[in-house]
């Protein structure tokens, strides 16, 4: 590892907000997330979503 190059963010290193993992993915609404918790967290917000426009559409389905 070399030590001249200079980090681009001068603070602490940004970490997954939900298991602490330092392999962060994506940050989402200021915080951060790995791959695994980051694509969970789209996972159910997408599902939310479909469920908003399928009532909001297409309406009860039952
Ligand atoms: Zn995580």
């Amino acid at each position: 590892m070399s030590a001249t190059s200079e980090s681009r963010v001068a603070g602490p290193e940004p970490r997954c907000s939900v298991c602490g993992s330092r392999d962060v993915f994506a940050k989402i609404e200021g915080k951060y997330y790995c791959f695994k918790c980051g694509s969970r967290l789209v996972i159910e917000h997408s599902e939310k979503i479909v469920e908003e426009y399928v009532k909001k559409y297409i309406g009860d389905l039952r």
